[in-house]
């Protein structure tokens, strides 16, 4: 903790000037992403961060060697006339390799993106409003950090969180209704909750009527402490007071952290009773969050509590499709399947395994085929590996051709459910190390010829028909170890 706020104190010491630059530079960033999209944003552009102006010159760094001569080569251009609009002084860009605290692999871009670190410009701006809470404009500030990539158009609704989203936008369209207030969004991990806040605070300024606070609980907490060691503890509280809206985001860091907790508390009071909105975010329900004192707990358990559930398949398929679409480059529905398939986890994981995709897409310029997803994904699919079991195979077959699961043992002969039976048995002397005989008896007491003649058969058809060669092409990798 106190390496982070001797962080703090160096920031503190970052002048006007680079705050200037902070903003011509988020607005640089924002134009940037619409022209380029996400996607490409994302992987090339938004690690990169502001250094100093000297003369007509402004330079900017990246944290890789790779990154920076891929950025300087496509955009170097595009970055010098984006500057020279803000500040037409500047005529040229200068782009270095300096190495953030968090940059990783050279080259790797996926990896990078798959931290969960804010954009360095947010980040910046984010920083620069620590070191002067004394001043009235801070709010503002405060609400500078906001992802303009975590909007309600960006977030992708689905059973496990339309009730959540509902909730965030009724907030957003009317702060302070009784019975939202507060606001307390719950859930795992890469499941939305921070895209959902942004989003409810990206609305509300671009309606442009309120003031909005976003922070971490973690920053709350530094902030306070700041304040207390810079002896401005009073300035602290009135800013905070003084918004419309304060979202704390993953309240759960303030356990075990009293003095903190006491601080949120009263400022929630205060805020609350004044009729201004507060929004929570945690990674369990109110009750649950067992170590919060039991009077914050009762009150966060006031307003609307929701909570986003895991995702289903069918939810990371339209999150898949939305962001293969963003990009712009082209994703084969079957890739999204098996992705959607494979990593559940999180929306987080996902995200990063469809960006480290499109990247390598876009750097190799090779289209995106499933054997391409297997070879790229390799580290985060090996993280999903496991045995797969005959009676698994049965289920996924039977599931994919849309055939009874009973008819992997049934005498039916009709090719549409014979089929499929067939592929089951080719799979399982694939993917499992049982005999020909074990595999017969699993399917309904047949004889190892018959399973013989089924891999055969499978082989030959997958020669013959491509269409039918990528299906069983898909289930294999769906399955596989
Ligand atoms: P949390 O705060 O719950 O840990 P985040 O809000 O940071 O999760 O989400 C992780 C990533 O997944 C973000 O990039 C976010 O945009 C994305 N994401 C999560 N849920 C959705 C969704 N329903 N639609 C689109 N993107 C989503
Ligand atoms: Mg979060």
């Amino acid at each position: 903790m106190t390496g982070g706020l001797e962080g703090y104190d160096e920031v503190a010491e970052a002048n006007a000037q680079k705050s200037i630059l902070d903003i011509h530079w988020s607005r640089i960033c924002a134009r940037l992403k619409a022209e380029v999209g996400e996607v490409e944003y994302n992987t090339w552009l938004r690690q990169m961060g502001v250094g100093p102006v000297e003369e007509d010159e402004i330079t900017l760094y990246l944290p890789t060697r790779f990154l920076r001569d891929w950025v300087r080569g496509q955009y170097g251009d595009r970055l010098g006339a984006l500057w020279h609009a803000e500040i037409p002084a500047i005529r040229r860009v200068e782009l270095q390799v300096a190495r953030g605290p968090s940059s990783s692999a050279e080259g790797d871009a996926a990896t990078a993106e798959s931290h969960p670190a804010a954009p360095v410009a947010a980040a910046v701006v984010e920083a620069t409003a620590v070191e002067e809470p004394r001043t009235a404009e801070v709010r503002s500030d405060l609400a500078a950090p906001l992802d303009p990539r975590f909007t309600f158009e960006t977030f992708v609704v689905g059973k496990p969180n339309e009730f959540a989203y509902a909730c965030a936008r009724r907030v957003a369209e009317r702060p302070s209704s009784p019975g939202f207030n507060p606001l307390f969004l719950y859930g795992g991990v890469g499941l939305g909750k921070t895209h959902l806040m942004h989003a409810i605070g990206s609305e509300l300024v671009r309606e442009g009527r309120v003031s909005v606070a976003y922070m971490s609980a973690e920053k709350f907490m530094y902030r306070f402490i700041a304040a207390i060691r810079s002896q401005s503890t009073m300035e602290f509280k009135e800013q905070l007071r003084s918004v419309d809206v304060l979202m704390i985001d993953d309240l759960q860091f303030l356990i075990g952290k009293d003095n903190t907790q006491e601080e949120f508390f009263h400022t929630f009071n205060a805020l609350v009773d004044a009729g201004r909105q507060i929004v929570v975010s945690a990674d369990k329900s109110p009750s649950d969050l067992s170590g919060l004192e039991d009077r914050l707990r009762t009150r966060l358990g006031c307003g609307m509590v929701a909570d986003i559930h895991a995702t289903t398949f069918e939810l990371r398929i339209s999150i898949l499709e939305a962001k293969a679409t963003a990009s712009g480059v082209d994703v084969p529905a079957k890739v999204l399947e098996f992705l959607a398939h494979k990593i559940t986890s999180n929306v987080r994981e996902l995200e990063g395994a469809l960006n480290r995709l499109i990247a390598h897409a876009n750097l190799f310029g090779r289209p995106v085929t499933l054997e391409a997803t297997q070879d790229v994904l390799h580290d985060i699919l090996k993280a999903n590996n496991r045995r797969v079991t005959i009676e698994e195979i049965q289920r996924k077959v039977a599931e994919h051709w849309n055939i009874r699961l009973t008819d992997m043992s049934s005498a039916r002969r009709s090719t549409v459910v014979a089929r499929p039976r067939q592929v089951a048995m080719y799979l399982s002397k694939q993917l499992t190390s049982r005999s020909l005989p074990e595999i017969g008896r699993k399917f309904g007491n047949r004889d190892h010829t018959t399973v013989i003649y089924a891999v055969r058969r499978v082989m030959e058809l997958m020669e013959q028909d491509p269409a039918f060669a990528e299906d069983v092409e898909l289930l294999r990798r769906m399955l596989e170890s």
